[in-house]
């Protein structure tokens, strides 16, 4: 008896546990959505089985519900922010949290409404809500709670461990559900008075299950995964402000229109001045060219070698690129990694050279003096023979980067063919 118990949890574990992964990893193909909603329905069921559905094992008396999808779940949620980043994970966790409140006040309401039974001797009953009740809203509350300190404890600790995930993920998932068990049994004791057994039962559970779901993620890198991809060093408290929409706050506070790290001008100054320097220069009877830096792979220097250097990175090309701009040019940050230069009197040909030029300065530079090799995409496009409005202008510019970036990157596109064959890549 005792023995099959263990078996069905393990079953469930790795049942569980496939088709997550397997959602989380098809996320490209079919969209993240889908392994959103997965790890969202799951949590009335696993709040109800904690509140009523306990199973015996050897080390004590067990809720497959916390032990096999709560602590699933939660480690779901760290592999997710792992592969993807703080932004992507805030989605579910803010999800949960007001889905969750959400079904605690519909069911408010709904108990009071007088039912009739419609299948003879099934008589309606939602006297289930009744044995999760407060529960439901500690478990959310606390669940909030493991999902923010699990994705800060891991990069925390990033460099305790260094390249060790697996140590790594392991620590995190015993630190994260040790205090959601010391938080759960505290509400099962104030409520129903719990015996402690059932602290150091559903602990015991929790700890096996999170080494067997590090056993099976240690297995999906080895065989299904290389797990280059899986390393990442982002700052901690970088990762804070965007868990806690902080970064919404910071935007804000940005009030003056030179952007601090590239030295470039802000966003907010190319809407607003953009269309009138494009105006002013075609109505001298010159033409203006606009040129989009992207860097390459950029996603993936911040996640080898972590957030600071590429910062780093991004100051040393946005110095780069002020140092190509002309007195009347201006250069402006318009996204994370991407930079616009509009450049007035510079034809097709002549910003074609310039982009050229840039291109290569920006490889030479990095490889003499960057910890990796950085290259940029440069789309190019010229008013008023390719557009005679800003936005258009900018949605061409726009598209030739984009081809340059399907062609290979590390390479110039633009209203004539590139001036000098691609050396590399
Ligand atoms: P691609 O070659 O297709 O451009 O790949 P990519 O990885 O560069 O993709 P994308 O342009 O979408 O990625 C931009 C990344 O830039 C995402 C974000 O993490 C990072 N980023 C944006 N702003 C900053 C910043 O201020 N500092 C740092 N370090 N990273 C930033
Ligand atoms: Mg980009
Ligand atoms: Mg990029």
């Amino acid at each position: 008896m005792l023995s099959s118990n263990v078996f069905l949890l393990v079953v469930q574990a790795t049942l569980y546990f496939t088709v997550m992964m397997s959602l989380l990893r098809a996320r490209k193909a079919i969209g993240i959505g889908v392994f959103m909603c997965a790890l969202g329905v799951m949590h009335f069921l696993e709040t109800y089985l904690a509140s009523v559905f306990y199973i015996q094992l050897p080390f004590g008396i067990i809720s497959p519900g916390s032990t096999v999808m709560f602590s699933g779940k939660l480690l779901m949620i760290l592999l997710l922010y792992i592969r993807e980043d703080a932004a992507v994970v805030r989605q579910p966790i803010y999800g949960l949290l007001i889905g969750n409140f959400l079904i605690v006040g519909l069911v408010m309401i709904l108990r009071n409404h007088d039912t009739v039974s419609v299948v003879p001797g099934h008589v309606p009953d939602i006297g289930f809500v009744d044995e999760m009740g407060w529960l439901m809203v500690w478990g959310t509350i606390l669940l909030f709670l493991d999902s923010v300190g699990i994705i800060v404890l891991y990069e925390r600790i990033g460099q305790l461990f260094g390249r060790h995930l697996g140590w790594r993920f392991l620590f995190c998932g015993a630190v994260m559900l040790t205090f959601d068990q010391a938080g759960f049994y505290l509400a099962l004791r104030v409520i129903s008075g719990a015996p402690f057994e059932v602290f150091v039962g559903g602990w015991g559970a929790k700890m096996f299950a999170t080494v067997i779901y590090t056993g099976f993620f240690i297995a999906y890198l080895k065989f299904f995964d290389d797990e280059k991809g899986w390393r990442t060093n982002r700052s901690f408290r970088d990762v804070f402000q965007v868990l806690t929409f902080r970064e919404r706050y910071q935007d804000l506070l940005e009030t003056t229109s030179l952007d601090h790290l590239t030295g470039a001008f802000h966003r907010r100054r190319y809407d607003a001045f953009g269309p009138d320097i494009l105006k002013g220069c075609l109505e001298a009877g010159e033409p203006l060219s606009m040129l989009i830096f992207d860097i390459d792979h950029f996603k993936g220097i911040n996640d080898r070698l972590g957030h600071q250097t590429g910062d780093e990175v991004l100051k040393a090309v946005g110095k780069l690129l002020k140092e190509n701009v002309r007195q009347d040019d201006s250069l402006y940050r318009v996204g994370g990694e991407e930079f616009v230069m509009l450049a007035c009197s510079l034809t097709p040909a002549a910003a074609m050279r310039l982009a050229e030029r840039i291109r290569r300065q920006i490889e030479i530079f990095s490889e003499e003096t960057l910890p990796e090799r950085v290259t940029v995409s440069i789309g190019v496009a010229t008013a008023p023979d390719d557009a005679r409005q800003l936005d258009e202008l900018f949605s061409i510019a726009d598209q030739r980067l984009y081809q340059a970036k399907r062609q290979g990157r590390n390479q110039v596109s633009g209203p004539l063919p590139a001036s000098e064959p691609n050396s590399s890549n």
